[in-house]
Parts: structure tokens; sequence; C-alpha cells
């Protein structure tokens, strides 16, 4: 295994305890990177960071769990203290986690979950970003992956403004990748479509959107997380060195399929 090779990386990737995170810290940690576990509650940070110890670190420690609430500034300050205290650096930072509070039509939005979208989705994402990029810019090395959605390039009657804050990060990617290409540094979004974990259980639960999802999708099912690891897996190792500023779709397809 070169290609793809994690050894001697160290990775930090929020929202890790569930779903696509938690998928992306074992493939990691499987493809030989050192892991931060994070997530808002202490004790699921630490019972998935002992399971990653345990069955990909070799009598090693390869995974460290830090509680992080990214809404606030502070938090995240600690987050990147703590990592870059514990693992001396950061080569992948993976902006995973992020919030819905709210489905309906735009218009009833109330102020405050529109707010609470773009500040986790968008701002931290932000924050944390410009907080670990100047390390990667004087090792001239580095990449960061922000976990968007296929919802940032569709309009939506019911994920609008979570759909607005999607199509910021693609954007926040690409301005990562302009502004810090030049010291070696690359940023991609990953675009998944609809992926069977907590987050999207009101989506996958309810049998009529299921089957509008799937009906006209070519593969006539939705994702599992694991299937999302491997994109992150192939953007933070040698395989994609020459891929910045885009935004990978994987959704089995519900894009480009006609009604
Ligand atoms: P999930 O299974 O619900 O996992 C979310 C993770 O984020 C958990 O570890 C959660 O732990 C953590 N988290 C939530 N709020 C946080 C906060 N404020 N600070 C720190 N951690 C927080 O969700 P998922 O489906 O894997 O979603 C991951 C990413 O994929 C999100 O960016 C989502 O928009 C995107 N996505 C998901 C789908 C889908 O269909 N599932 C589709 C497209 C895109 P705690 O709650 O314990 O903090």
């Amino acid at each position: 295994m070169t290609l793809f090779d994690l050894t001697g990386k160290v990775a930090l990737v929020t929202g890790s305890t569930k779903g696509i995170g938690e998928a992306i810290v074992h493939r990691f940690a499987e493809h030989g990177a050192k892991v931060v576990v994070s997530s808002r509650k202490e004790d699921i940070c630490q019972k998935v960071a002992s399971e990653i110890n345990e069955k990909w670190g070799k009598g090693e420690e390869v995974a460290l769990p830090v509680p992080c609430n990214i809404s606030h500034k502070e938090e995240l300050e600690k987050l990147v203290a703590t990592t870059n205290d514990k693992w001396g650096r950061i080569d992948t930072l993976v902006c995973n986690a992020a919030v819905n509070p709210y489905f309906g039509p735009s218009k009833d939005i109330p102020d405050s979950a529109f707010n609470k979208i773009m500040e986790v989705n968008v701002r931290s994402n932000f924050w944390l970003s410009n907080m670990v990029l100047p390390q990667m810019v004087e090792r001239k090395d580095g990449t960061v992956i922000i976990v968007s959605s296929i919802g940032g390039f569709r309009g939506s009657p019911i994920l609008g403004a979570y759909g607005i804050s999607k199509a910021a990060d693609f954007q926040l990617a690409r301005n990562i990748a302009v502004e810090y290409g030049p010291d070696n540094v690359r940023a991609n979004a990953i675009a998944p479509g609809l992926i069977k974990t907590d987050f999207a259980r009101a989506l996958w639960e309810d049998e009529n959107i299921l089957k509008r999802t799937t009906a006209n999708a070519p593969l006539r099912r939705i994702g599992l997380p694991d299937e999302i690891a491997g994109t992150a897996v192939y953007l933070a190792s040698a395989a994609g060195a020459f891929m910045t500023g885009q935004a990978i779709v994987v959704d089995g397809g519900v894009t480009i399929a006609g009604g």
C-alpha cells in the first residue's frame, strides 16, 4: 500500500464519533494515520478512540479523543492546541461536523435556526481552517477536506438554509485552494448524497422520501457512512496530490440521473 498510505500523517476530524466522521477516522487509522476523534460528548470520543486504538493501533496509541463543540471558537483553539501538543502536527483537517435544526419552507425559518446553520456549517469551518493552515504553509504540505453535501448543488423546498451553507462550503474549499495552493496546501469538498446516519434519519425513515430519493437513483439505494470514507482517504493521501478546489460528488448517481 503506497498510493493511499497515510503512515506518519496526523488527521483531525470534527464530528467523528458517529456516521461519516466515524467511518473516516477508522479508515484513516487503517491506512496508517494518527487521528483525533472529536465531538461534543467526551465519553463517546473516548469510546470511539479506544475502539480505533484496539482495532488499528497494533499496541500503539493512534487515536486521541478531544471533545469540542465546533460552535465555540475557544473550543476549536483548544482542539488544535491539544492535537499539536500530542502529535506535533496536523497534516489533514476534515471539517465534517454540521447541523440542520430546521426542515421546512425557507420563509418560515426562525432567524436563530438560520444563524445556527451558518455559524456551525460555515463560520466554524472557516475559523478552524484558519487555525490549522499556517502550520501547513510552514511545512509546505497539508490538505483540508470539507464534508459538504449534494444539497449545496440543488435547490430544496425543505432544506433551503442548509443547502446555502453547504454551497458556501464548496466555495470555502475553492478559496483555500487558490490562496494556499502555491504553498502546496490542497482543499477539496466531498458532496455525499443521502447516507444512512442519524443526521439524515428524518429523510430515510420517511418511506415517501426514501422512495422518491432512490426511485431514479442509478444504484437504487442510499449510501452507507463507510462509502464516503474512501474518498477522504484518497484526498488525504498521495493518490489525491493533484486534486484541489473540487467538490467530489459521492451519491450513487442521484444528481446525474434524469427523472
Ligand atoms: P451524524 O451521524 O449525525 O454525525 C454527526 C457527528 O458530528 C457526530 O459525531 C456528532 O456528535 C457531531 N456533532 C454534531 N454537532 C456538533 C458540533 N456542534 N460540534 C462538534 N461535533 C458535532 O451525521 P453525518 O450524517 O455523519 O454527517 C456528517 C456530515 O455529512 C455533515 O457535514 C453533514 O452535513 C454531511 N452530510 C450528511 C448526509 C447524510 O445523508 N447523512 C448527506 C450529505 C452530507 P455529537 O452530537 O455527540 O456532538
